[in-house]
């Protein structure tokens, strides 16, 4: 049964924002999505420029719920098409298929380093039998389950350089999400038998739009809310949240140099939690400060090379834990779709993994675009003739929520808070300052207007909140 509608206002138009808006206007609410960015999409947005399209990184569309992924379908509207992934390590001057394969680490690694990482995994299962060892951070949890040579090798490099902290502050709560419940052991099982139940590790087909990039999705679901009378205004940072007693009383957001107010029965916040609750002012209690204060976001530098070629690797994305190198994730678009570059031609989207205000942060973008570049062809993937003059450079400061040792206790602080509000909801990867993908700020959005419109079906905040591999 549905509730009689009321009108909704959603603060930021990603993909939770967005996925939000479209049930409530199907049922008939109206709705207004106030985003800061000239276009909704949030990091699951496409640019394009001089024939390019281009994405924040690698997007990969996924759900383990296939009425998800059939919704996906719908919301691109016959763009879409099955991709086979192939993302691998580069190391050594070696690629190494990711997720590990044993087969593939028996080739490629040297005898004796393949003997010290099995040695290894025995003593720490020995030892953890006598002495079990901890899932207390990170650099544990990996230790337990592949010993510290191929955590060494595979995982702490990478780790430390893309979060850019010491592996044991780290919560192991990440490892759990990002690597995938599985052991050295079960890595050789894997790569021998095929696995029943696949874990999304091991999904090698995926959805990406045909033509338009990741953002396609976005710009489909902005049509939707359009068609069924919902207004997406972008363009419109939101600055202040009003309210009174346990109720939020209004918005006021920025539109053309000008502030305006926005009012509504509900509102649906996905922005970061870290600029929200501040939003609130002088009502805020100090413990809450303090607790958004303690939460940490990784940001990322995405440098776009253009290459005078058709393909630079046949993988959707490549990771490099080289520790020297800046770069520490490339992804090629023209093989998500071959329709995001000029004939003949490719780009590379350069990871760098960055805090706002820090060296890369505020390079210039050219230096940041030569950096890139050199770091390519010092580790052999790439001869300086193929880039091309130009390229470009952005910059994203809410990229990862940092699963430290403190965000936990932080965010439930920060929550307790936020529930003393009885119109108002605070959902997706920002809102929930939650590390999960697409697919899972699209079951929030979901999940959030499901149980306003009809007080059933799972909670928002149960989702991507399991030890459960979705990386
Ligand atoms: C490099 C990278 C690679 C990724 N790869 C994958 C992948 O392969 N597969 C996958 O499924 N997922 C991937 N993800 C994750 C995926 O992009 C996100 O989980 C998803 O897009 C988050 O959607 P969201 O709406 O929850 O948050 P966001 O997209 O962050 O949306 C929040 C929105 O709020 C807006 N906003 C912020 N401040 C304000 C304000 N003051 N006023 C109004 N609006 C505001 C923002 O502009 C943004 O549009 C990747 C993410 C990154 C960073």
């Amino acid at each position: 049964m549905s509730e009689s509608p009321r009108s909704v206002t959603i603060l930021g138009g990603g993909l939770a924002g967005l996925s939000a808006a479209q049930k409530f206007c199907a049922a008939g609410w109206p709705v207004t999505i106030l985003e800061s960015e000239p276009e909704a999409g949030g990091l699951a947005s496409s640019f394009e420029q001089e024939g390019y399209t281009y994405d924040h990184g690698p997007h990969r569309l996924y759900s383990n719920l296939e009425e998800l992924n059939d919704h996906f379908k719908d919301v691109l509207d016959g763009n879409w098409h099955y991709r086979d992934r192939l993302s691998r390590i580069y190391m050594k001057k070696k690629f190494f298929d990711y997720p590990l394969k044993a087969t593939n680490v028996l080739k490629s690694l040297p005898p004796w380093l393949l003997f010290r990482s099995f040695f290894d995994y025995g003593v720490v299962r020995m030892r953890n039998l006598v002495s079990p060892i901890p899932d207390d951070n990170f650099e544990n949890w990996i230790i337990k389950r592949f010993g510290r040579t191929l955590y060494e090798l595979f995982f702490g490099t990478y780790t430390r350089k893309a979060w850019g902290i010491p592996c044991t502050q780290i919560s192991s709560d990440w490892a759990a999400q990002r690597i995938s419940l599985l052991n050295l052991w079960d890595t050789v099982k894997k790569t021998l038998f095929k696995p029943k139940n696949v874990p999304r590790t091991y999904v090698s087909k995926f959805l990406y739009p045909k033509d338009g990039g990741i953002g396609s999705l976005g710009k489909g679901y902005v049509r939707m809310i359009e068609a069924g009378g919902g207004k997406v205004i972008a363009g419109a940072p939101v600055v202040r949240v009003e309210s009174e007693g346990d109720r939020v009383t209004g918005i006021i957001y920025e539109k053309d140099g000008e502030e305006h107010r926005q009012t509504s029965d509900i509102y649906i916040s996905t922005i970061p939690l870290t600029l929200f609750v501040p939003m609130f002012g002088e009502r805020v209690p100090a413990e809450v400060t303090d607790a958004v204060d303690g939460l940490v976001h990784k940001g990322i530098v995405c440098v776009y090379l253009k290459l005078d070629r058709e393909q630079l690797t046949p993988d959707h994305w490549i990771y490099i834990p080289e520790e020297h190198i800046a770069v520490h994730r490339i992804s090629e678009f023209t093989n998500f779709s071959k329709t995001t570059a000029p004939e003949g031609k490719t780009l590379v989207c350069a990871e760098i993994t960055s805090t706002k205000g820090d060296k890369y942060w505020t390079m210039d973008d050219a230096d940041l675009v030569k950096l890139a570049g050199e770091n390519l062809v010092t580790l052999g993937l790439l001869n300086a003739d193929d880039v091309e003059p130009g390229g470009w450079v952005r910059r994203i400061d809410y990229a990862y929520p940092i699963y430290d040792l403190t965000y936990r206790e932080n965010l439930g602080t920060i929550q307790k808070y936020l529930k003393g509000f009885a119109n108002m909801e605070s959902t997706g990867r920002q809102g929930l300052f939650r590390y999960g993908n697409m697919d899972h700020s699209i079951a929030m959005g979901h999940a959030v207007a499901r149980r306003t419109l009809t007080k059933q079906g799972i909670d928002h905040s149960a989702i991507a909140a399991a030890d459960e591999y979705f990386g």
